[in-house]
């Protein structure tokens, strides 16, 4: 797609799932990406599927909670490659549980991870992008944020607090010719989803107009959008890719 060849991105939580399907989507279109997951193995073979598609990767271990192991992945990834064009903020964790029941830990961890680590990447790379004046944010947001879900309230402020969190970076980024975007995934079939027991994902695609559930796929074609040429004046955005389930709510 045009603009994204020959540039350079990072997707974090890359080792399986919908980061995975970002990065080859990214590598069919001609970047070179550094595979960040606290999960090096699955990082590792991800960066083998890039290369095995003809372009660069670079595998690092990255927990995004960590501010300086964020710092010193970022600085890797500079050392490789002198330029980030892109960065897809995809990590992401759940741990539900009903309100009155969920622990402190479980609360503090999923912000720890999904919203505090989408703020830890972004002012690592956009500290860079400021300085070239340019680059593409893409931060995976979900339904959930939106529409709330019982026995998500963590998962659901974490990604309600990434759409705030887009809109701030996207105006104080802009006047630097940085974008930056969200994603709003509906269900998406993933290890992430696939342990949801069989009646919950009955009730789910009951909720989808289109009937069914979202891949990892339909969700990196909206990144290549946002981060081509063709998404070059879009900003500030949250981009639903679920098949109309919020739209039906
Ligand atoms: P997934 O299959 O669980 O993959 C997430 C990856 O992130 C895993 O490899 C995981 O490693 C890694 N990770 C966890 N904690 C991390 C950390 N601290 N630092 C770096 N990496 C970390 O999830 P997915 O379904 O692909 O979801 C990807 C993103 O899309 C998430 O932000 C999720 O909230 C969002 N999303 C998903 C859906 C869906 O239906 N699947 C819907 C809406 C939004 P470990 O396995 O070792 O923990």
């Amino acid at each position: 797609m045009k603009g994204i060849e020959g540039t350079t991105a990072i997707v974090t939580g890359a080792g399986r799932g919908i980061g995975r399907d970002i990065c080859l989507a990214l590598a069919g279109s001609g970047a070179d990406t550094a595979v960040l997951d606290v999960d090096v193995e699955g990082a590792a073979q991800t960066a083998g599927l890039v290369e095995e598609a003809g372009r660069g990767a670079l595998a690092l271990r990255c927990d995004v909670s960590d501010a300086e192991d964020v710092q010193r992945c970022v600085r890797e990834v500079l050392e490789w490659r002198e330029q980030v064009h892109i960065l897809v903020n995809n990590a992401g964790i759940t741990r539900d549980n009903l309100l009155l029941r969920m622990s402190g830990e479980e609360w503090e961890r999923v912000l720890r991870i999904n919203l505090t680590g989408t703020f830890n990447m972004t002012r690592a790379v956009a500290k860079h992008m400021f300085r070239k004046r340019s680059g593409r944010i893409v931060n995976i947001a979900s339904v959930i944020g939106q529409m709330g879900n019982a026995g998500q309230s963590n998962y659901a402020a974490s990604k309600a607090g990434i759409i705030g969190f887009t809109k701030s970076a996207a105006k104080e980024l802009a006047p630097r010719g940085v974008t930056v975007n969200a994603i709003a995934p509906g269900f998406i079939d993933t290890p992430m989803t696939a342990v949801l027991p069989e009646e919950v994902q009955d009730q789910m695609r009951r909720m989808i107009p289109l009937g069914r559930f979202g891949s990892g796929g339909d969700v990196a074609n909206v990144v290549l959008f946002l981060v081509s040429d063709l998404g070059s004046y879009v900003t500030g955005q949250v981009v639903n890719c679920d098949g109309g389930m919020v739209m039906a709510r």
